[in-house]
């Protein structure tokens, strides 16, 4: 049964922008990329057909821009997946529940493995990925695997299946510090076919899901539509109409936006709407400009070519050393089923020099875990620094 809402939220709606991206002439891009204070007309602009022979102009914007908020880093996170056990069927993904893949979840000796592996490489933030709640991998198990996280890491965010705001306080408790939880499409007809069964039906539920983390005390949210799927401008725009509500409604959140685009994975989805490097580093670019002080993060589904050419280039956090598969830091016990193909298979050390080379450094700790414990602190540093 269909549960797609008839229309958008009010504040989502990009009608209006979409016709400013369907319009735009050369001008509009140039009055865009000139605008002090730039917002959805100036991305509608930026993104348009129009908006293709400006991509050097807006990427030294980005550059700039990038620079000024983030200095000359790059802050870096590992994935860990904990599960692959999934009773949703969303048509795009290899853990979709009709796929005939060996499933398991990480025991708790196995976790305290992984994360130890991860803590010697150096990485001070993880993100803990579990498909939807079965009783294999359910609150209590994450809360868990977190509690065992938030002992060796600073920060610890998950990526898992949408809670109420009491769950997320509980996650918070165990020194969970950070909430992604991708839209997919912004379009909800199609979100509805895509996701052809399960609790992840529910387009409302979903997009409502971050301010439900945010209100427990989550210190950030991670946002992003899954690139292929969809218009490209029509899941842009949302995208962003989505963060700017966000940081409307809570001030004080942290919100990032990741820009992952469909890889092959088992199941053999196609990409119904591709978009190719040129459009991905134009969307990157447009959301720096419109959204400066806020995280953009690309992961290792994209190549290392294309991932060097964006870093500081808009781009100021990565993953890095990625595995996709359950338990997948573990080579012995790796299955080699992973939730989509690394694109870029490049080890710590020698994507850490492929930065120092662009004169940017690596950052593996961007937060105290102490401010976990004692908030307090946290507001004061606010205080000062405001
Ligand atoms: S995208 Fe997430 S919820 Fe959907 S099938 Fe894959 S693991 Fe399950």
């Amino acid at each position: 049964m269909s549960t797609a809402p008839a229309a958008l939220p009010a504040w989502l709606d990009p009608t209006p922008w979409l016709a400013v991206a369907a319009t735009a002439r050369p001008a509009d891009v140039e009055a865009a990329l000139a605008c002090e204070n730039p917002g959805a007309r100036e991305l509608a602009a930026m993104l348009s057909p129009a908006g293709e022979a400006y991509l050097e102009a807006m990427a030294q914007r980005a550059r700039a821009l990038t620079r000024r908020h983030f200095g000359d880093t790059i802050t870096l996170y590992v994935p860990l997946y904990l599960s692959n056990f999934c009773s949703n069927g969303c048509a795009y993904c290899a853990f979709a529940a009709d796929r005939r893949i060996p499933r398991r979840a990480l025991t708790p000796a196995e976790i305290d493995h992984e994360l130890d592996a991860l803590a010697s490489l150096g990485f001070e933030e993880v993100l803990l990925l579990t498909g939807e709640r079965t009783p294999q991998a359910d609150l209590d198990y994450l809360a868990e695997a977190v509690r065992r996280a938030a002992r060796r890491f600073h920060q610890v965010a998950v990526e898992a299946f949408p809670m109420s705001t009491d769950e997320y306080r509980v996650l918070v408790d165990a020194g969970c510090t950070g909430v992604t939880v991708y839209q997919e499409t912004y379009e909800p007809r199609l979100y509805d076919r895509l996701h052809r069964w399960g609790p992840k039906k529910d387009f409302l539920a979903r997009l409502e899901t971050p301010s439900r983390a945010l209100r427990a005390g989550v210190h950030s949210v991670g946002l992003g539509a899954l690139l292929g799927l969809h218009d490209p401008i029509h899941d842009a725009l949302c995208l962003y109409l989505h963060a700017r509500h966000l940081l409307r409604e809570h001030w004080r959140a942290g919100v990032a936006l990741s820009f992952p685009r469909l890889r092959p994975q088992a199941g053999d989805f196609t990409a119904p709407c591709p978009i190719d490097d040129a459009w991905l580093a134009r969307l990157i670019c447009a959301c720096r400009i419109c959204l400066p002080e806020v995280p953009l993060l690309l992961s290792t589904r994209e190549s290392a070519a294309f991932r060097d050419g964006m870093a500081g280039l808009g781009i100021s956090k990565m993953s890095i050393a990625s595995r996709t598969t359950v338990g997948g830091y573990d080579r012995e016990r790796d299955d080699g089923v992973g939730q989509f193909e690394v694109n870029d298979h490049r080890d710590i050390d020698t994507f850490c020099a492929s930065l120092r080379a662009r004169h940017l450094q690596p950052v593996f700790k961007s937060w105290d875990a102490s401010y976990r414990e004692h908030p307090q602190d946290l507001d004061t540093l606010t205080a000062h620094a405001g």
